[in-house]
């Protein structure tokens, strides 16, 4: 039987030792400030930004909500961003992804600052992520390190195969596995013969956004199963990308959904937010 990881009690520890960070920076008058900005109604996003309001509270952040209603114009919302750009109070700034169709994600993102671009979207930042001089990592993939860190699994030599190459998630995991020197592979919709592939690994991580994608005969006995997926199942219940049940006694290590990788992603965007208050106030922690 898998030991089942968990992103709720990693979570907890990380975020009661940044809380503790805090406190430091507080005594040389520096509060982490985040501003999160939210345009339109998706229910999915309004949970998202709550999550990261609370998870503002819990660490002892001060935080900022913009939202901003569905027909804001681009150049309210670059406005918006310019003036947090200029404001020493705010260290790190979120736009919550997907925006309004009339609205460029590509313009948004160049338009954060990189050192105030805590979702590490900004492409001089996904270029560091490339070099491996990197401040802030996404999120998600962040996540996913940092639970793998906390059960002592250590990707070096290990054969890692991630399914999915989207710039949040698959990309970036892949660059991380692969800086802590894992053989990784990236798969897609167009790979072929994927479970034969997916079976090789001694990691595999399932990032692809399909209801219990991944079953038994995909995975290797004693390998470690993370499942990045959030769907939710014709019950309504949330659900990842891995079929838990037929998975579970064959992995040495599998995060479970909820309470694996999702945790971790905002508890990530809270260590950024620090690491961006440390940079802008040249204080090392
Ligand atoms: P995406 O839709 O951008 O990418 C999905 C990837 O899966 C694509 O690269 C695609 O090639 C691949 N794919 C699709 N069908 C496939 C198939 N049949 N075989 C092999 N590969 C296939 O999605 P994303 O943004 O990377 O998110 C992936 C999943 O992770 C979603 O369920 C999303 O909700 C979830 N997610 C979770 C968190 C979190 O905090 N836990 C954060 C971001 C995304």
């Amino acid at each position: 039987m898998a030991v089942i990881m968990d992103g709720k009690a990693t979570s907890a520890k990380l975020r009661k030792e940044f809380l503790e960070k805090v406190s430091l920076l507080k005594e040389k008058g520096v509060t982490p400030g985040l501003a999160v900005i939210i345009v339109g109604e998706d229910p999915a996003s309004q949970t998202y930004v709550k999550n990261k309001e609370k998870a503002c509270v819990e660490c002892g952040y001060y935080s900022e909500k913009y939202a901003l209603p569905e027909e804001t114009s681009e150049a309210e919302l670059l406005a918006l961003i310019e003036k947090l750009n200029g404001r020493d109070e705010i260290n790190g700034i979120l736009v919550q992804l997907p925006l309004p169709k009339h609205i460029c994600e590509d313009h948004v993102i160049r338009a954060i600052h990189p050192l105030k671009d805590v979702d590490a979207f900004h492409p001089e930042n996904v270029g560091h992520i490339m070099t491996g001089d990197f401040a802030f990592v996404p999120c998600t993939p962040a996540g996913v390190m940092e639970l793998l860190k906390e059960y002592d699994i250590d990707p070096t030599g290990k054969r890692a195969v991630i399914i999915g190459r989207s710039n949040i998630v698959g990309k970036p995991a892949a660059m991380l596995l692969l800086h802590e020197n894992a053989t990784v592979t990236v798969c897609h919709s167009r790979t072929k013969d994927l479970a034969a592939i997916c079976r090789e690994a001694d990691i595999l991580v399932a990032a692809i956004g399909k209801l219990e994608f991944v079953t038994r005969d995909m995975v290797k006995p004693g390998a470690v199963v993370i499942d990045v997926g959030i769907n939710r199942n014709a019950e309504g219940k949330l659900r990842g990308d891995v079929n838990f049940d037929d998975v579970v006694d064959l992995a040495s290590y599998i995060t479970p959904v909820p309470g694996g990788v999702g945790p971790m992603t905002i508890t990530m965007l809270m260590q950024n937010t620090l690491r961006a208050a440390c940079i802008q106030n040249n204080i090392t922690l």
